[in-house]
């Protein structure tokens, strides 16, 4: 198969509409390719889960039309797998053990990257604390890693400078979203990633670890994200409301209008069969433009 895509919600909560937007627009680009599109509930951190959320969630997208390929997978079933791909890069000196709390990281960065603080590597230099509950840490590489985009184009980052050693396992040894999302894309196959672009700056970290572990690579997309009237991602954080399963036509229809695939106005009242042969039909991800935040 040519092209193998994914949706990979976490259970924090019910869909809402941004999540509703990352699903369609996943969706129609693996069927308007003839390619499968498989599901993955990303319950990995158990602490920021939310009870039942996963079958709300199943429900949500059966309602909707959605009809996944294959078997559902489940993170919190995959530790053992994770944790044989730390060991694998750990082999190759990859990486190394931490046990800073983050106000010893705070107190010790003297360089800020885009997402705040960037470690100084003070384990790596340093013996590390003994009885000290430990996290694992790769060591970033010092070179540009690029790549194109399908929506926001030519990208590039340097890791080390913008962002600094990286963890793949936490402190309360739950593996890092990074590490497991490049396992559990390359077990599945995965060729297409399409999903928000507020994990565009997540690429290059998991580019790095495909190339570490020998996996294939993948093909980006990101979408523009879904924000508020206050200019904030619609997230459980920002009290997103949740999709509404007794409206899904003119919801479904609102998803592909918010990926300028211009719905025809008459579409909300047909039925969700025939918005999603239209959708997939009228597929065209050259339509999205790129970055822009969208108010719903
Ligand atoms: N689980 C992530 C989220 O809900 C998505 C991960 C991905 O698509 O790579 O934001
Ligand atoms: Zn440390």
């Amino acid at each position: 198969l040519k092209y193998i895509g994914r949706f990979a919600p976490s259970p924090t909560g019910p869909l809402h509409f941004g999540s509703l937007v990352a699903a369609v627009a996943s969706y129609c680009d693996a069927k308007a390719n003839n390619g499968k599109w498989l599901l993955r509930i990303e319950d990995l951190d158990k602490p920021r889960e939310v009870s039942g959320a996963t079958q709300t969630i199943l429900l949500q997208l059966a309602c909707f039309g959605f009809i996944w390929d294959d078997e559902i997978i489940y993170q919190s079933e995959r530790t053992f797998i994770y944790q044989a791909a730390l060991n694998a890069l750990s082999k190759q000196k990859l990486t190394y053990p931490c046990t800073c709390s983050r106000k010893e990281i705070a107190d010790a960065a003297t360089h800020k990257g885009i997402e705040g603080a960037i470690y100084p590597g003070t384990c790596l230099h340093e013996r590390i604390k003994l009885h000290a509950p430990i996290a694992w840490r790769i060591k970033a590489p010092d070179s540009v890693i690029a790549f194109e985009d399908r929506i926001q184009g030519k990208q590039s980052q340097n890791i080390a400078q913008d962002i600094g050693d990286y963890v793949l396992k936490r402190v309360d040894q739950l593996f890092a979203y990074q590490l497991a999302v490049v396992v559990d894309d390359a077990d599945q196959h995965i060729t297409h990633v399409v999903r928000g672009v507020d994990l565009l700056n997540s690429t290059a970290r998991q580019i790095y670890l495909q190339q570490s572990l020998q996996l294939t690579s993948v093909q980006y997309a990101h979408i523009p994200v879904v924000t508020n009237a206050q200019g904030e991602k619609l997230s459980k954080q920002t009290l997103a409301p949740a999709i509404n399963s007794h409206n899904a036509a003119e919801e479904l229809c609102y998803a592909l209008q918010f990926l300028n695939q211009n719905p025809p106005e008459y579409l909300k009242r047909e039925s969700l069969t025939t918005i999603w042969d239209w959708a997939i039909d009228h597929w065209s991800i050259a339509k999205i433009q790129p970055n822009i935040n969208n108010c719903i």
